[in-house]
């Protein structure tokens, strides 16, 4: 099926949302093509966002683009750049502050790491320390530097529904809406970007399965419909931690420098999800996510 966005945004659609920080590697690749073999299967459209919140880091867009057209995926719309869209987060921020959802901190990181924090809560949550400033603390520390602002959320955890992992409920804190230096943060723009995208299918890595209980959380706040979510195994080296720069030839330039092209890594992908080699669209009439294997997948480089 080839959709158009109005179409997309009626059947809805699933994505694949990289950030421009390096060349993607085998592993993001599967990811990718995961993503659209979800999406296609259950007859949604497949859109690209690139996730350069991050100008100082996101230099790799056009290889990004390049290599994923390379192993046969394209997408029914140009990519949305996050980076071209930060009025929408804007707007989303003053709808939560409008009902009373936001408050500024100013707590540095070391604060937060050193703050006493309730026995029961999950690490790394945010303790709450400015939650409840007076209007002349919150003028006083304003001169000593600029806030953040956080949300003010009002539960613990929150559940979300994983086609791979079933219910899963993971914690909810008061996350930041906007880092004091101006900039949204991913939490906040993936929940604005596949909502205005249409999108309501999320696959990704499954490191990303403990961001979706505040991500879904802070859609629910803001009225917009919950998607549902695949965290895929992520792929591992040969001494089973995640892939990464030093396990050598791991990304499609890399891999042909060493005799491998892109149909080649493209049959292996295919390969490791028990999917026959060829196009995608082949591979597409075999694919059910009922049959994917769930573990993780090593990848022992070649070279
Ligand atoms: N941009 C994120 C990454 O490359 C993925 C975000 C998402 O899929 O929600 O890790």
């Amino acid at each position: 099926m080839t959709a158009s966005p109005a179409s997309a945004a009626t059947a809805g659609a699933g994505r694949f949302a990289p950030s421009p920080t390096g060349d993607l590697h085998v592993g993001n690749l599967r990811t990718a093509v995961l993503a659209w073999l979800f999406a296609r299967s259950s007859g949604r459209g497949f859109l690209l966002r690139v996730e350069d919140l991050d100008p100082e880091r996101s230099r790799t867009e056009a290889a990004q683009l390049r290599d994923l057209t390379a192993v046969g995926l394209s997408w029914d719309a140009p990519p949305v750049r996050q980076s071209e869209r930060t009025e929408l987060y804007l707007a989303a921020i003053d709808q939560l502050a409008g009902a009373g959802r936001v408050y500024e901190c100013f707590c540095t990181r070391s604060e937060i790491a050193d703050a006493p924090r309730a026995p029961h809560a999950p690490p790394g949550a945010y303790p709450g320390t400015c939650r409840n400033l007076t209007e002349e603390e919150r003028a006083r520390r304003r001169r000593d530097r600029p806030a953040a602002l956080r949300l003010r959320a009002d539960v613990e955890q929150y559940t979300v529904k994983d086609l791979l992992h079933g219910a899963f409920t993971g914690p909810v804190d008061d996350m930041v809406l906007l880092r004091n230096d101006g900039v949204p943060p991913y939490n906040l723009a993936v929940v604005i970007d596949d909502a205005a995208q249409g999108i309501d299918q999320v696959v990704r890595g499954g490191d990303l399965l403990t961001s979706a209980p505040r991500q879904a959380y802070l859609a629910s706040l803001l009225g917009l419909p919950a998607v549902e979510y695949a965290h895929v195994p992520l792929v591992l080296n040969g001494a089973g931690r995640r892939l990464a720069k030093r396990d050598g030839a791991i990304t499609l330039t890399a891999l042909a420098g060493i005799g491998m092209d892109s149909d080649d890594v493209r049959n292996l992908i295919l390969a490791s999800l028990n999917l026959p080699a060829g196009t995608l669209e082949n591979a597409l009439a075999a694919f059910s996510p009922a049959l994917l294997p769930r573990g993780s997948w090593v990848f022992d480089s070649p070279g």
